[in-house]
């Protein structure tokens, strides 16, 4: 396999963009200065940007080039969920070293391109460097919703619902497997968990129909943890919110994982873990619009919670009263709750 040197940058960019961008409101796509685009009247275009650094934000170990590539789609994709909007063009821009061989740079765009495709998106240019040190893969990420109607982090109301897709800290519990236990984690049982980590899919066609439903006053999603972005969403609304610990939903596979990594699985549930799900506040006149939406795009669903008008005040509510902070420091890393 020859290796980028030898095929060079322009014949690896004409590799690269073989067959991309064959779409009508690709008006100009790659091979010029910049990408033209055709948005519909009465829209608005949404874009995002997010990168993966080699040895940051993947090993090469856990993740070959074509999952690299699909997850770089779902964390842009993810993004673009959160604000209700319809993903359509992506803008690649990747640092490789010289000696990374062609076929694996191929294997990246294929996984890229087909998660974008599931999605809606295609890939309409990008740019190719070469670099000494760790590699980076950053993709820009354009959509369109409705003029107005994108969701923001802010808009929650006191009494809004606090509503979750999937199952939160899967990606925290497989990362922490991996990285501490790595033989351990290559046992199927763990499959699920690995999977929330290194295969995460979007909630595009999701956010997509429930934002048809008109009932979600805020949304995010979620890269930081269940507390770290809903503090996020609380302080755009100016909102606090407390999260009712009997209506998060059962994982026992979690449980499971916190006994063999050590960490208290609440935290671990809640705490850093970029699972790209959704937290939505959601009008409680809604909710059944939102559980209809959830069936129809076989969606896992949980409402957890109620938003309160006290800025800032985030808790972990018991069924007796008790009332724990879910602020800063509620992290798996220092076991803190
Ligand atoms: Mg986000």
């Amino acid at each position: 396999v020859p290796a980028l040197r030898e095929v060079g940058e322009v014949e690896a960019i004409r590799l690269i963009t073989r067959g991309a961008a064959a779409r009508d409101d690709v008006v100009v796509g790659p091979g010029d200065d910049a990408a033209v685009l055709r948005c519909g009247p009465g829209e608005d275009l949404v874009a995002t940007t997010d990168a993966m650094v080699e040895g940051r934000h993947y090993l090469s170990s856990w993740l070959e080039p074509r999952g690299r590539g699909a997850r770089l789609a779902a964390l842009n994709l993810s993004d673009i969920a959160a604000m209700a909007a319809r993903p359509r063009w992506a803008l690649l821009s990747v640092g490789v070293r010289p000696e990374h061989d062609i076929d694996a740079l191929l294997e990246f765009q294929a996984g890229l391109a087909a998660a974008l495709a599931a999605d809606g998106a295609v890939i309409a240019g990008g740019n190719l460097v070469a670099v000494r040190g760790d590699e980076w893969w950053s993709l820009t990420l354009l959509g369109s919703v409705a003029r107005e109607r994108a969701w923001r982090r802010a808009g929650a109301r006191p009494g809004d619902l606090l509503a979750l897709t999937g199952l939160p800290g899967r990606a925290a519990a497989g990362f922490l497997l991996a990285h501490e236990h790595a033989d351990i984690a290559r046992e199927p049982m763990w499959r699920p968990l690995l999977e929330a980590w290194l295969h995460p899919r979007a909630r595009t066609a999701f956010a997509q129909a429930l934002a048809a439903a008109g009932v979600v006053s805020a949304a995010i999603d979620v890269s930081d943890g269940v507390a770290g972005d809903l503090a996020h969403l609380c302080a755009a609304s100016h909102m606090g919110c407390d999260v009712e610990a009997w209506s998060l939903p059962e994982d026992s596979l979690i449980a499971r994982a916190a006994g063999i990594i050590r960490r208290p699985v609440t935290p671990l549930r809640l705490g850093p873990s970029d699972d790209y799900e959704l937290l939505l506040a959601v009008d409680p006149r809604g909710r059944a619009a939102a559980e209809q939406v959830a069936r129809d795009t076989q969606t896992p669903l949980w409402f957890i919670g109620r938003f309160t008008p006290q800025p800032g005040q985030l808790a972990l509510v018991e069924v007796h009263g008790g009332r724990t902070p879910l602020g800063r420091g509620f992290d798996h890393f220092t076991g803190a709750r």
